[in-house]
């Protein structure tokens, strides 16, 4: 097994990452921006090194900087966790050509997938369904009417490079083709250095289905079902669930299949998704992401199969032990993502400090937070803070947990997407599955809505206040060596492991 690594990352996912090296007995090392001086990824590894100031271009996105830290650290692998380096092949190669493991796919997979005109036609030569279009960039609008024509509108303009919702434009009609290929390569060329652009049936009503994945490095590739995250906003995922209420066991193992063989394609190993558009019972390819996801958790749930953990695993040469009839998804689980947004004021961030949080507890709940009482909510980073997971029996129960812990959590500092959740999980039609990528705009009493289940914000103020006199009780007592540690040797010290645990 692998004995160190470097997490190079922040927030939840860092902090998932340094809790599976843990209890793998890894050694784990943690970077961090001036920003995040006290954020609990950076307590809770056994070592932490400052990278730079704030924006990312100054610290986690630094190359070099991490390599260097990697270094002195002397660690073996680096874990890239989702978003900054992680679907980038030149970092996969760098962290490679230097000597570290990578803990991901190869740099070639990465780059097979992260242009999705080659990802596309890898695709469709390996058998598997891709939404109808082009597996070329478009040469001009001529020739983008012509496609459209035949397709039938509306169509879909998509970045070759594209990612994140950008360089996509929806084409509704002849005369919008040429104003809209022009907008969509503008998007696409700031955004990525690459203008090229493609053309796909715009689908009227999907769901968003993606399967689960895991590879080794002895060629065995399993799939762990799949979860629906069709709820979404401006294409960004809010709520996620594993299984999918509309997918059978039969569909499951076609799916499953099919994303199996768009891995074979690419030699595919570590943790990774294929997503899929689905409509009245067929799905269609995606694009495949290379990396362990957000919501995975959900799937954890379900499999009982720790998916950081085999990360690491496969990393270190091990063989996957299960085959795919192991494989069986028990009850049901559901995750919501609390950001520090505001789905009331059209998803406004909040910023502040945190000075009072209470998280959830009891059976079948998970929290996977990235944030602690005191820490400062600012505008540099994602305003993912920690993701809300649930385990029950039946969807049903999952959906009565979820509320129940809803209800629980209390975050005093920033505003969060709480209530936005609590109202999604009230409402009929997300109770009976009929959900699609359009959900939100068939339901805009979800973003504006009073919700039912709010606490009293005068007892939310009154305990706020208690607590705050407790927390500054606590960090009385137990700030002050950390802080002289840090401050011995500015950008690199041993951190005191354990020290902290108690306040996490
Ligand atoms: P990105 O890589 O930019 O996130 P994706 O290809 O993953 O783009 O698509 C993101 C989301 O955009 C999907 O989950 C879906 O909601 C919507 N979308 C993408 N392609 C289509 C399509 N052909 N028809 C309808 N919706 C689409």
């Amino acid at each position: 097994m692998i004995e160190s690594v470097l997490v190079a990352n922040r927030g939840e996912i860092a902090v998932r990452i340094i809790r599976a090296c843990r209890e793998l007995g890894i050694r784990s090392v943690a970077v961090y921006s001036e920003a995040d001086r006290l954020s609990p990824h950076v307590l809770l590894a056994d070592e932490a090194y400052l990278l730079g100031p704030a924006p990312s271009a100054e610290s986690y996105l630094r190359v070099d900087r991490i390599l260097e830290v990697a270094r002195r650290a002397g660690v073996e692998g680096i874990h890239p966790g989702y978003g900054f380096l992680a679907e980038r092949a030149a970092f996969a190669q760098a962290v490679e050509e230097a000597g570290f493991t990578f803990i991901g796919p190869t740099a070639a997979t990465i780059a097979a997938m992260g242009d999705k005109t080659e990802a596309r036609q890898r695709m469709a030569a390996a058998g598997v369904p891709i939404v109808p279009g082009t597996t070329e960039a478009l040469v001009d609008a001529a020739q983008a009417r012509a496609l459209a024509r035949e397709m039938g509108y509306p169509v879909l303009l998509k970045a070759s490079a594209g990612g994140g919702g950008k360089g996509m434009r929806v084409v509704e009609s002849e005369d919008e083709v040429e104003r809209a290929l022009d907008a969509a390569r503008r998007e696409a060329g700031g955004a990525f250095g690459d203008d090229a652009v493609y053309i796909e049936k715009y689908l009227e009503k999907p769901r968003h289905i993606e399967i689960q994945l895991l590879g080794d490095v002895h060629g065995n590739i399993i799939h762990l079902g799949e979860r629906e995250c069709s709820i979404q906003r401006r294409h960004q995922k809010l709520v996620e669930e594993s299984p999918s209420p509309v997918i059978s066991p039969e569909l499951r193992a076609a799916m499953g299949a099919a994303a199996v063989r768009a891995a074979e394609a690419v030699d595919y190993r570590s943790a990774g998704t294929v997503e899929f558009l689905f409509e009245d019972g067929e799905f269609y390819f995606l694009e495949m992401n290379t990396r362990i996801q957000v919501e995975h958790p959900v799937t954890e749930l379900v499999t009982g199969i720790d998916l950081v953990q085999w990360q690491l695993r496969i990393a270190s040469g091990e063989r996957i032990p299960f085959h795919q009839d192991d494989i069986r998804p028990s009850g049901h689980a559901i995750e919501c993502r609390i950001t520090s947004e505001l789905p009331e004021e059209g998803f406004l961030p909040s910023t502040g400090r945190i000075r009072y949080l209470e998280v959830p507890t009891g059976p079948g709940v998970r929290w996977d937070g990235g944030i602690a009482q005191g820490f400062e909510v600012g505008l540099h980073y994602d305003p993912l803070l920690a993701k809300l997971i649930v385990h029950a029996p039946t969807r049903e129960e999952a959906i009565r947990r979820m509320a129940r812990a809803l209800d629980e959590l209390t975050v005093d500092g920033v505003d969060t997407c709480r209530s936005f959740h609590r109202r999604v999980m009230d409402e009929a039609d997300y109770q009976a599955g009929n959900v699609t990528i359009r959900y939100l705009e068939e339901h805009p009493e979800i973003l504006t809505g009073e919700s039912a289940g709010e606490v009293d914000p005068e007892d939310r103020r009154i305990a706020a206040a208690l607590a705050g006199l407790l927390e500054a009780e606590r960090r009385r007592s137990i700030r002050p060596p950390r802080i002289q540690a840090e401050d011995r040797s500015l950008s690199g010290w041993q951190g005191a492991r354990g020290a902290w645990r108690a306040g996490q």
